[in-house]
């Protein structure tokens, strides 16, 4: 199919949920559709357009913008439009509850704009209706891969979890190949005080059953027995048009997703390139999580002791002045990481995909968001697994059991639960290791480099996600006629 000026016939809305690990592979999402020729609009909130601006770049996307809840209508603090700044769970469900305020402004959106299909966040259930009083068809995109889908779904389906006795007693996901084993403490826990989110939940499956289907945030080579199992046995419309994040091509719209970078990028280039090729560990742990002073003194010790340089993101202490000593650094430690040049910590947000990319990085340890486990693949390096929330230890279990990429650090709880003990200097230091040296380090890294080149293929004319992109196109387009 060629694709130009017939495709700028088709015109979707794109409407990501408002907290940085959504909104970036939606306008990622909104930048795959724009460079094959579709015409495409965000719709947000006033406060967010900087973070989606700065990461749509040069595309060729317009951004409508629609108001948030007053907040007497909210009862937020004024300025509160993302999750980042509702961290709290007090305040995330007072969040929740005040993005059901934003359907009349999307809709009134839809009516002016008179889209032909609504890409709307699983968060949005109420979305699916609101396109359909268009007469437009309403897609999910919940930003994730097939085997978290599908772990999502046969736990929803079948509730294993309502079978055992304790918290830690082991469970098979049933109708799952793979004979995936969960316990209860690893799965998303719902807030107990307050009904909205799980009723949030039970009306997004709901809608996304209702919808016109689902995008992926996948490519096929990298979960194909999960991949046939979402549409064949799940019975779920799906298209995967994965991985969003490689529609960066260069530095610089690598280094430009999301938030504005706490380090200068040349700077932290310069630094990359001092550094001997897959020598380097990134860590970080996405766009929320902010750790105890415990656990954080842990970090620094266990990387340390690792021996190998790293760069490491520190949310916390992000508004420290530089030079300023924070109080749970272990003693003498930035001196030690300034001198040796060991250690680069970036205080707030990192232009992670291009650190990831850069060929000095040789190992990540993350707590395995999918945005950033695909980021990992991509970059073809081994993974160190430390799972936190959502369906993270889902996206851990797909990086150490079934792709192989990954060396857990053994943590079984969910944050929510209080997380347990922190996790120890010595745990951190030999997971580091075995992703970094010897010959399971080497085997792991061969096969990320192969998922990598994979990945790359599935985007360019012919690979799976750019024909899964095709049929999408024609299904919209026979629709739309
Ligand atoms: N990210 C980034 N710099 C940071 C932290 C996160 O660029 O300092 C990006 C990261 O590349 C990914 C997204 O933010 O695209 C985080 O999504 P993920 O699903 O990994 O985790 P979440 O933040 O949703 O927990």
């Amino acid at each position: 199919m060629t694709m130009g000026n017939e495709n700028r016939e088709l015109h979707i809305i794109f409407f990501p949920f408002l907290a940085n690990g959504h909104i970036i592979p939606c306008v990622d999402l909104a930048r795959v559709f724009a460079a094959r020729g579709i015409r495409a609009t965000i719709v947000t909130t006033h406060l967010n357009v900087p973070y989606i601006s700065r990461t749509i770049g040069k595309a060729n996307i317009n951004i409508r913008t629609i108001k948030f809840p007053s907040t007497e209508d909210s009862g937020l603090p004024e300025g509160c439009e993302n999750t980042e700044s509702a961290l709290a769970p007090d305040k995330f469900i007072k969040f929740m509850k005040a993005t059901l305020l934003l359907r009349d402004p999307l809709e009134h959106v839809l009516q002016e704009e008179q889209p032909h299909c609504l890409v709307a966040d699983m968060f949005f259930p109420w979305a699916t209706d609101s396109a359909a009083k268009f007469g437009i068809p309403r897609i999910v995109f919940h930003g994730l891969g097939y085997f978290p889908l599908c772990v999502l779904a046969c736990t929803r389906q079948y509730k294993p979890q309502d079978k055992v006795s304790s918290y830690t007693e082991p469970f098979v996901v049933p109708n799952l190949p793979g004979e995936i084993t969960l316990t209860k403490m690893q799965l998303p826990q719902l807030p107990q005080h307050d009904k909205v989110f799980t009723q949030l939940l039970e009306e997004s499956n709901e809608s996304e059953l209702k919808s016109f289907g689902v995008i992926v945030n996948s490519f096929y080579e990298l979960e194909p027995v999960y991949a046939d199992h979402y549409r064949n046995e799940l019975g779920r419309r799906a298209w995967h048009l994965g991985p969003v994040s490689l529609c960066s091509r260069d530095t610089e719209e690598k280094s430009r997703r999301g938030r504005e970078a706490a380090i200068d990028e040349n700077e932290c280039l310069k630094w990359l390139q001092s550094k001997e090729p897959n020598s380097v560990v990134y860590v970080c742990f996405g766009s929320m999580m902010v750790f105890s002073d415990a656990q954080l003194k842990e970090i620094a010790m266990g990387l340390e002791a690792s021996g190998k340089p790293f760069i490491w993101v520190v949310k916390k202490g992000g508004a420290k002045s530089e030079g300023e000593k924070l109080e749970w650094f272990p003693e003498g430690f930035e001196e030690r990481m300034g001198e040796s040049n060991k250690g680069l910590i970036i205080r707030g947000w990192a232009p992670q995909v291009m650190i990831l990319d850069h060929g000095a990085v040789g190992g990540f340890v993350t707590h395995c968001g999918w945005n950033s486990t695909l980021e990992g693949v991509c970059a073809g390096v081994p993974m160190v697994t430390w799972p936190m929330y959502g369906e993270q230890f889902y996206n851990a279990k797909f990086l150490t059991d079934i792709v192989k990429i990954g060396v857990g650090v053994g943590v079984q709880t969910w944050i929510g639960m209080g997380g347990g003990e922190p996790v120890k200097k010595e745990v951190i230091e030999q997971a580091v290791r075995r992703i970094m040296v010897g010959q399971e380090a080497e085997e792991m890294r061969n096969r990320a480099k192969e998922l990598s080149q994979m990945a790359k293929r599935a985007v360019e004319e012919g690979g799976s996600s750019h024909n899964d992109f095709n049929s999408l196109i024609e299904d919209l387009r026979s629709r739309a006629h």
